[in-house]
């Protein structure tokens, strides 16, 4: 699994069409991926994407091809001096990369991160980091 960030620019967008113009060109291609995220940013439009590892070059090319900004993402660090161990972001996590343990202190497993980002948004300390 893979997870990318596809970003439709704001200037291509001009009806609510072109706001699935991300998600069929991916179809094409047959797989079945996950969407993690949709939001709206002041670039454009964005979709957290997963997609099978053996087809990133492909969808990328592909995407990119349509004007279609696309970023690989990689995994978050937690800083260890800001996180109070309150736990909020572990219930986001689609891997259970985070966890508190028997003393309840946040354990992060950075081997299990995908880099999704969903934990970011949780935490009230500004304790996850993107890499
Ligand atoms: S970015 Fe956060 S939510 Fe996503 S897999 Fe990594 S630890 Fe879990
Ligand atoms: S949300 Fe932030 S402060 Fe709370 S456990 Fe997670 S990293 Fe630590």
């Amino acid at each position: 699994m893979t997870i990318i960030n596809c970003m439709l620019p704001f200037g291509l967008v001009k009806d609510f069409d072109d706001y699935s113009k991300i998600v069929n060109d991916i179809l094409k291609h047959d797989i079945t991926f996950n969407i993690l995220k949709f939001s709206t940013g002041s670039n454009g439009i964005n979709l957290l994407i997963d997609i099978p590892e053996d087809k990133t070059k492909t969808i990328t090319e592909s995407l990119k091809q349509n004007n279609i900004v696309v970023n690989k993402k990689g995994r978050v660090i937690i800083d260890d001096e800001k996180c109070i161990d309150c736990g909020a972001c572990i219930s986001l996590c689609p891997t259970d990369a985070l966890h508190l343990d028997k003393e309840e202190r946040l354990k992060f497993y950075y081997e299990k991160c995908i880099g999704c980002l969903l934990c970011l948004s949780a935490c009230p300390r500004f304790a996850i980091e993107e890499m």
